[in-house]
């Protein structure tokens, strides 16, 4: 197998953009699938999202278009607009450094957007069935020169009804055409789908190695995406591990994170793949020695690590596949230790980590995120933990004595409160901005129903970087985030996932949107439509007299 992209025949441009992106080296299911496209092979792959397989098939088609022909020559279709133009996104990140023009085409958005794009003459097209078939009939697309197809999360697209517009699709492409069929699951239809329009195609799964799990406690939390990093803090906070490893999928990660955790004075130090070996034995020693408590990591930076043990491997992002989660898991409970793994696991990630833990043979045990008011608790706990092991060491002796002299003033009570609170710092509930909850939006998750919000109805004010839009339709014009990432990222051309937080209120909506595009953006979306409705759009005021107290978001359930 493969052990890089360059072995992988992958060219310049694209092999700096795959290096950008922090990918170390590709997932099983990208070697075995990149080596088959690029030799022009049909491939079934049973996989599912999170193990790649978007670079699996992107990669040997960019490796394949003529820049020069400016017709589509790739098609792929997914079940849904937000995986639609996630996988666009995906090709932009990886052609970055070359000129080649792809499209998402979905349901939803104005057709003739569409038109005028299709008729500048895109290269790849990624769209859903309904709407690909919309613009075949219209005769508005002519794809006599796709060379490749991709049916992208196939079992959905038949859940969701689209198997007879899949195939009047298929029979509009070159018969010699490439296909590749991305499949969880292998129903009859898909395996049928796959026998009438396939060639000889080569069956792709990640075979699972025997793996041997090792016995220590494993949980995991659901999280959303954009709290990630919140709950990782709380979660530390929680915890006190002493001494964990977090790991990352990419490199970038690895860096951001350990950046704001350093930034928030955690003792964290991020391990890196291409650190030279003194440094790498500096950071070593520092998270050997206990001067440094958490390490951040990619699987690659911490493959051949010599560490005696450590309390929590905490995964940040899943591994890639599952013996990357064994292998990481291993590193902590060792010598008949306890240990603790503890997985974060975003609402699209759980299917992957249903098989994940299937592969491995596992069922980790699902938590509650702890809430402010049980890291005060265990917090507390611990502390007077710590009270009772001085006094049960003894030698209290020069204390006492102050004690007493101070006994005359004081009564007991607040003489240890005061000498708590000099010992412990500020109580978090002295500290409201540690109170406030998380944002729980993620954008492209089509099954969370879009007005399970921020409970307690309050606006916090968007991250740094970032500026707040007031638009002014809403829930009441059956406004959905997914129809304001749609318009940001077609209208303005910003990717989706640099879109933050989004709340829908009755009336009005916000949407977070990098500050310095800000203006890019309300000149965008002034001339734009969302619901088939003009609309206004503005730099929300912090605390706008708009966001009346009857305009909360509504609470689900
Ligand atoms: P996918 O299964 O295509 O949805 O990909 C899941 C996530 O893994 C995406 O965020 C990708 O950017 C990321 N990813 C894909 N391939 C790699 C790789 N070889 N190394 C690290 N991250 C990757």
């Amino acid at each position: 197998m493969a052990s890089s992209f360059a072995a992988l025949g992958l060219s310049e441009p694209t092999l700096k953009a795959i290096a950008e992106l922090g990918y170390e080296e590709p997932t099983p299911i990208q070697s075995q699938t990149i080596r088959a496209l690029s030799e022009g092979e049909d491939v079934i792959a049973q996989a599912q999202t999170g193990t790649g397989k978007t670079a699996a098939f992107a990669l040997p088609i960019i490796e394949k278009l003529d820049p020069k022909l400016r017709s589509p020559q790739a098609l792929i279709l997914t079940p849904t607009r937000e995986l639609a133009v996630q996988v666009a996104e995906a090709f932009q990140s990886y052609t970055k450094y070359q000129q080649i023009s792809v499209l998402p085409v979905y349901g939803g958005q104005p057709i003739d957007r569409q038109l005028r794009a299709l008729e500048r003459g895109v290269q790849i097209v990624v769209g859903t069935p309904g709407r690909i078939l919309d613009h075949i009939r219209r005769k508005t697309v002519k794809f006599v020169n796709v060379r490749t197809v991709v049916l992208d999360e196939a079992d959905e697209m038949l859940n969701m009804g689209f198997i007879e517009d899949i195939e009047a699709i298929l029979k509009e492409t070159p018969e010699d055409r490439q296909t590749a069929l991305f499949s969880a699951t292998m129903p009859m239809p898909i395996a049928n789908l796959a026998k009438r329009y396939m060639h000889n195609a080569r069956r792709i799964t990640v075979a699972a190695e025997q793996m041997t799990v090792p016995q220590i406690r494993q949980i995991y939390y659901e999280v959303g995406k954009r709290d990630k990093f919140e709950m990782l803090t709380r979660i530390l906070d929680f915890e006190v591990p002493a001494s964990a490893i977090i790991f990352c999928r990419t490199k970038l990660e690895v860096d951001n994170i350990g950046q704001r955790l350093i930034a928030r004075a955690y003792p964290a130090e991020a391990l890196h793949g291409d650190m030279n070996q003194a440094s790498r034995d500096r950071v070593m020693g520092r998270f050997r020695s206990g001067q440094t408590e958490l390490l951040i990591a990619t699987d690659v930076a911490a493959r051949g690590l010599d560490v005696e043990q450590v309390s929590h491997v905490i995964n940040y992002d899943l591994p890639l596949e599952p013996q990357s989660y064994v292998h990481r898991i291993g590193r902590t409970g060792r010598a008949g230790r306890a240990g603790i793994a503890i997985s974060l696991v975003t609402p699209r990630e759980r299917r992957q980590w249903g098989s994940i833990q299937q592969t491995a043979g596992i069922k980790a045990q699902r938590m509650q995120l702890p809430t402010i008011g049980d890291v005060i608790t265990r917090r507390r706990e611990r502390f007077k933990e710590s009270i009772r092991e001085v006094i049960a060491a003894e030698g209290l002796e020069p204390y006492t004595i102050m004690a007493e002299e101070m006994g005359e003033e004081y009564s007991p009570t607040d003489l240890a409160a005061a000498a708590f609170k000099l010992l412990m710092g500020t109580m978090p509930e002295e500290r409201a901005d540690l109170l406030a909850e998380p944002e729980v939006y993620e954008p492209y998750d089509k099954k969370r129903a879009p007005d399970k919000k921020r409970s307690h109805g309050k606006e916090s004010p968007p991250e740094r970087g970032m500026t707040r839009l007031y638009i002014d339709i809403g829930r009441e014009d059956r406004v959905r985030p997914g129809d304001i990432v749609g318009a940001i990222a077609n209208e303005a051309e910003i990717p989706g996932r640099s879109i933050g937080a989004i709340e829908i209120f009755d009336h009005f909506s916000l949407v977070d949107v990098p500050a310095n595009q800000a203006q890019q953006v309300i000149k965008a979306l002034q001339k734009s439509m969302i619901r088939n409705q003009k609309i206004s759009v503005e730099i929300a005021k912090p605390s706008s007299p708009k966001v009346k107290s009857t305009d909360k978001p509504r609470r689900k359930g």
